[in-house]
């Protein structure tokens, strides 16, 4: 069951010029936190290093190469005396205290270490093995009455896995539907070329459950087989019914159950619960253009979910529409081996620079996070970090900002120029090129894609062509545009998913019988993107403004989401209710407030059109304050916020 792996490591049994040899590879400033481990000496961390903690900084943190090479000789010294001493075993050094503990955090994350931060770090960094995301009102019910309650999780992805795998620890009965044959969701669903994460592996993972990652941002492959072994370290394929689609969940007010009414392969079935939990994703309905004559090309038309692994590109003239992050990893690598790929473009990406996006972890880097005391929590610290509020700072609106088309605040418009110049610096003097890929709107105004300059570099090749002109129609040849007609052999639809219509195509009957649908009216709410008012004990994981554009992973919002579900059945429990609704005046005040937030986010701009927005031009997808009020805000359900029946 989850622990957090606080003392994950292996003995040191490496010579002195193997240890040398890796601390070559070491992140300095996870280093000089384990010199704190091992020495108990702090003053490594009051002495002239100082780190740049810019988003965008070197990943040393700007350490000068003398400084680091001073640090790399303490940490040899430490390490070697640690192994000498320890002859083999995998000792722990006592993790340091509180106030130890605030100080390490401020020398890395330096103003930002409020005591606020400081104990929400501390918890995620779980140093001293607590669980930050076991839910802490769940401890106070007796076991004897968490038997009782049945749940049904529908999806067996990233999110119905962790809703899972809590249950089972809670003692709580539980059954999984999974429309696919096997679990992982979008990482079984996305088999495209070029199919990665892009969010640092390391923080891309369950709290509880580290892995050894062969690179920074691993891919497609690598992550479904993450997945798959998680549903069987944890047992749960005995609780999932593959290939079982739910039609409609039904709350019945005279046993205030669910009735959850299933397709299975042999029919359909009814399934009972007290409380249901939707972990469906926002991402996984493909989206098709509404372009005349869709249906009529001749040759191969596949959408990028759907990839077609019998259709071989070598030598093809392949179509592909669409430049979102889809496209975005699989264009390079088709590029390669068909004749000629047009990409047709509406909008073009901001792509910020990560140059570790396509590489290995070396040797001596996994020989550091799995032996060195401390290193992997301290190198997970900051990379969730770095990654988490970063640069929410860069991307929020300043009304007297004058040039509000092009960026949204002097911050904004630094980043933009940041990004600007590493998009000219790859692309060079291609003046056409250059236009069509430096994006006319806000950064962050879209989804930022992360590269080393593949993609820019793709766009280059003699072989591929971007266009800009409007799509017209797609014909049994090919795509015609305002332009000219282009023939293809294959057509790619990089165009996205129906992120908008969230838990579609099932319906879900509420208090009063009313559909969940007819009550968003295209327009989905939920509280803490979690609970709907006139829907009790229907919970959502993923769900309304719970996705992030710049700060954190996904991840971290599902473990925050399971928590306060957990702690909502718990309530249920110790006040021996059956059924808890979310009051409407909570729900309406908070999504007032997300409202205004997003307006005043990059992604809010009036001057972006995106997949974040649904049709009526609200922000559905996005949670825009920091992680830290999301932690908070789902620690434990108020009850306040509930009528219980
Ligand atoms: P997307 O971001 O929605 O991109 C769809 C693309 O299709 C956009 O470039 C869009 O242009 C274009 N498009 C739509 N209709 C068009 C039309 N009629 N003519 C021309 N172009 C058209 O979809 P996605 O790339 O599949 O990514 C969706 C989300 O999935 C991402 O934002 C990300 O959150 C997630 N994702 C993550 C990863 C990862 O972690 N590695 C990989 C893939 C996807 P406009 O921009 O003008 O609308």
């Amino acid at each position: 069951m989850p622990s957090t792996n606080a003392g994950a490591i292996r003995p040191i049994t490496a010579n002195d010029e193997a240890i040398k040899a890796a601390l070559e590879e070491a992140h300095i400033p996870s280093l000089m936190m384990t010199l704190v481990h091992l020495t108990g000496d702090m003053s490594i961390l009051r002495g002239d290093i100082r780190l740049d903690r810019g988003f965008f900084a070197d990943p040393q943190g700007g350490i000068p190469p003398d400084q680091q090479a001073r640090v790399r000789a303490l940490a040899f010294d430490a390490i070697r005396k640690y192994r000498d001493d320890n002859r083999g075993k995998a000792a722990l050094p006592k993790p340091p205290g509180g106030e130890q503990l605030a100080e390490m955090m401020q020398f890395l994350i330096g103003d930002a270490a409020t005591p606020e931060y400081v104990e929400f770090l501390s918890a995620e960094l779980a140093m001293d093995g607590r669980d930050a995301y076991a839910s802490p009102l769940m401890a106070e019910v007796p076991a004897a009455k968490r038997k009782d309650f049945h749940v049904v999780v529908i999806g067996a992805g990233m999110s119905g896995l962790l809703a899972a795998i809590r249950l089972k620890e809670a003692g709580i009965a539980f059954s999984i539907v999974e429309k696919n044959a096997n679990v992982g969701g979008t990482w079984f669903e996305n088999t495209y070329p070029g199919c990665r994460v892009d969010s640092p592996n390391h923080t891309y993972s369950y709290s509880f459950a580290p892995k050894d990652w062969p690179q920074h941002f691993s891919d497609q492959k690598v992550l479904l087989d993450y997945f798959d072994g998680i549903a069987s370290e944890y047992d749960l394929r005995d609780h999932i019914r593959f290939n079982t689609e739910v039609n409609a969940a039904r709350y019945d007010e005279s046993t205030n159950t669910w009735r959850v009414e299933v397709q299975t392969p042999k029919g359909t079935e009814t399934l009972h619960a007290n409380a249901v939990i939707s972990a469906v994703g926002q991402l996984n309905r493909p989206r098709f253009p509404d372009v005349p004559g869709r249906d009529t090309f001749a040759g191969p038309a596949f959408h990028s979910a759907q990839w077609r692994h019998d259709v071989d590109l070598k030598g093809k003239r392949v179509g592909v529409i669409g430049t979102g992050a889809s496209a975005f990893q699989f264009v390079p690598v088709i590029a390669k081996e068909a004749a000629q790929v047009t990409i047709f473009q509406r909008t073009p990406p901001w792509v910020s620079p990560r140059e570790e996006y396509f590489q290995y972890i070396p040797d001596a880097k996994h020989w550091l996070l799995n032996h060195v005391p401390f290193y992997a929590k301290w190198y997970r610290f900051w990379m969730f970090w770095r990654t988490s509020e970063g640069l929410l700072g860069s991307v929020t609106l300043d009304s007297s900002w004058n040039d509000q088309q092009r960026s949204t605040s002097a911050e904004n418009d630094a980043l933009r120029q940041l990004l600007t110049a590493w998009i000219t610096e790859v692309v060079g003097d291609d003046a056409d090129l250059l236009a069509k890929t430096i994006p006319q709107y806000p950064p962050a105004g879209k989804r930022m894609l992360v590269d080393d300059g593949t993609w820019l570099r793709a766009l280059k090749r003699d072989n591929v062509l971007v266009t800009t002109d409007p799509i017209k129609a797609i014909t049994p040849k090919g795509i015609t545009t305002q332009n000219g007609a282009h023939d293809f052999d294959v057509v790619i639809y990089g165009t996205g998913f129906q992120a908008s219509n969230f838990l579609t195509p099932m319906k879900v009957y509420g208090k009063g019988g009313v559909e969940l649908h007819d009550q968003w009216d295209g327009d989905a709410r939920a509280y803490l993107g979690i609970t709907i008012p006139g829907y009790p004990n229907f919970f959502c994981m993923y769900g309304p403004n719970t996705n992030i554009v710049v700060n954190g992973s996904i991840v971290f919002f599902s473990e925050c989401e399971m928590r306060y579900i957990l702690g909502c059945i718990g309530l249920l429990m110790k006040r021996d209710s059956q059924a808890m609704d979310c009051r409407r005046d909570i729900h309406d005040a908070y999504n007032q407030r997300i409202d205004e937030g997003n307006l005043r986010m990059a992604w809010g701009s009036p001057h972006v059109s995106s997949w974040y927005k649904n049709k009526k031009g609200r922000v559905t997808q996005n949670w825009p304050f920091t992680l830290l009020e999301y932690w908070n805000r789902t620690r434990v359900p108020n009850p306040d916020d509930f009528s219980f029946t």
